[in-house]
């Protein structure tokens, strides 16, 4: 390179071995050349190694050296190229740019360093000046260096940092980064809307600062369990979460939701936590009205439900004896019906009414005649089984149905009856009171099978029981009259 307007001599592509005469050369000159010669092919080599684009032009951007790389990229070869313009493998509108940047260079005499972006490709660019001893610069080294591959992995990190910032700053979350001593590092401006503590008073504070003594002690609480369970070798889920009340600057507090995980960096190693604290007041607010109306609604549902079931128990009771009433009857009768016909058993009904009753009225009043129907009432009940339903179906009427019982039996239990309603006792104004009544039995299906026909068998039995003088019982026979 001592004649700068003549190209250098070209590398050739497989350098051949060092001549054996330089070893044993006899004349300075030769050595001199020889060295020169060696430490051309040295560059050459270097320059062939480097991974991006070197070359040396003259002036009017003629090539005089191009490394492997640059005719990689030109498409060129590395011999061919030597002498074509350095600005002829460049679109128009770059290579006049490159021809003003030299122009520039040429001028100021200084290196120039520039980054180059085009078709999704991007170059690191220098051009140094070479300036030899006369002081003139008639040669320029040209670097270039692809870049793409960092260039656009630093545009994704700033692409997606510029959306998380965006997102921590336009949510109503606090966002919040913390460094290995749990100092704050960033926090997202929500918090001072929600705490009116200035950003710049939070970052580089620890983070308990934000809580007031109670959340503090929840936030203590919380790690602690955390901690026993990693050491128990429990699962904990990577994100760390508690509810506790935050301070404000007028030191009143605020309930927060926090959630944080730790951040590690590519060996592992932690470098941090970032989190999110959530204005929960609002939620807490509403949650306690919500448990107010709960209880209340609880409570409510309680008493309705008792109402309605003494509502119900009163629609089929009779209020004075306590018995079912007709009402019943007529409802569960059919039932009753169905089930023995289904289940092919017998099924008795008894009537029953009080004799003379109202001479017990017109005697000692009605009043007295009502205890007297209690009591019979009582009677009815206290010898009836769990099965047998046992109505009040009129003013001192009564009706037995009795599942699963045949006529004997029937028969045996209204004798019962009859005895015992005689055997109880009134005391009234100082006398004794004495009841009787007379029974009517009738039997499914012996004597009807529908309900109706029933009761009229057992009303025809108990007229029966009637004419033949009272406190009896009588079973239905075929011929009595069914009104
Ligand atoms: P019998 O032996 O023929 O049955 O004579 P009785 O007087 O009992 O005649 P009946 O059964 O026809 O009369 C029923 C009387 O019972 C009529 C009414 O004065 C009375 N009575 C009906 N319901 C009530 C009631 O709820 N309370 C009272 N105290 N008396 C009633
Ligand atoms: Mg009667
Ligand atoms: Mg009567």
């Amino acid at each position: 390179m001592n004649n700068p307007s003549q190209p250098p001599k070209p590398p050739p592509d497989n350098p051949p071995p060092l001549p054996v005469s330089m070893t044993n050369s006899a004349t300075p000159e030769r050595d001199i050349a020889q060295a020169l010669d060696a430490a051309t092919l040295d560059l050459c080599a270097l320059t062939d190694a480097a991974p991006g684009v070197s070359v040396l032009i003259d002036r009017e951007g003629r090539i005089l050296v191009l490394n492997r790389a640059g005719a990689e990229r030109f498409g060129v070869g590395q011999q061919a190229a030597i002498g074509t313009n350095l600005f002829s493998y460049f679109p128009a509108e770059v290579a006049e740019s490159r021809r003003q940047r030299l122009q520039r260079l040429l001028a100021d005499r200084q290196p120039l360093v520039f980054e180059d972006e085009r078709a999704g490709l991007c170059y690191r660019n220098s051009a140094v000046p070479v300036i030899d001893r006369d002081g003139e610069i008639r040669r320029i080294a040209v670097f270039s260096e692809d870049i793409t591959e960092r260039w656009t992995a630093e545009r994704r990190l700033r692409d997606s940092e510029a959306r998380y910032r965006f997102i921590a700053e336009n949510t109503e979350d606090v966002v919040w980064q913390l460094d290995t001593d749990m100092r704050f590092v960033f926090i997202s401006s929500a918090d001072e809307r929600m705490r009116g503590v200035p950003r710049e008073q939070v970052v580089g504070r620890h983070v308990t600062e934000v809580f007031g003594q109670r959340g503090r002690a929840i936030l203590a609480e919380a790690m602690e369990r955390r901690r026993q369970q990693e050491a128990r070798g429990e699962e904990v889920s990577a994100s760390f979460r508690f509810e506790a009340p935050q301070l404000r600057h007028d030191d009143t507090e605020v309930w927060t939701e926090v959630v944080s995980t730790r951040v590690y960096d590519e060996a592992g190693r932690l470098t941090g936590y970032i989190g999110v604290s959530r204005n929960i007041e609002a939620r807490r607010r509403y949650q306690s009205t919500l448990e107010d109306v709960n209880r209340r609604l609880r409570a409510q549902l309680e008493e309705i439900s008792a109402l309605q079931a003494e509502l119900k128990d009163k629609a089929v009771r009779d209020p004075l004896t306590g018995l079912y009433n007709r009402h019943y009857l007529h409802e569960t009768l059919p039932r009753e019906l169905a089930r023995a016909r289904r289940e092919a058993y017998p099924l008795a009904m008894v009537m029953v009414d009080l004799d003379y009753f109202k001479a017990i009225n017109d005697t000692y009043g009605h009043v007295t005649g009502d205890q007297a129907i209690t009591q019979a009432a009582r009677v009815l009940q206290k010898l009836a089984r769990e099965s047998d339903l046992v109505c009040r179906y009129g003013g001192e009427e009564f009706l037995a149905v009795l599942p699963r019982m045949a006529l004997d039996e029937a028969l045996q239990r209204a004798e019962r009856w009859r005895d015992a309603i005689s055997q109880a006792t009134l005391h009234k104004f100082g006398t004794e009171i004495r009841l009787t009544a007379s029974f009517g039995v009738a039997v499914f299906p012996e004597h009807a099978t529908g309900g109706e026909a029933l009761l009229q068998c057992a009303d025809a039995a108990l007229y029966g029981s009637k004419d033949h003088g009272r406190n009896r019982v009588k079973a239905y026979q075929p011929g009595m009259s069914t009104g």
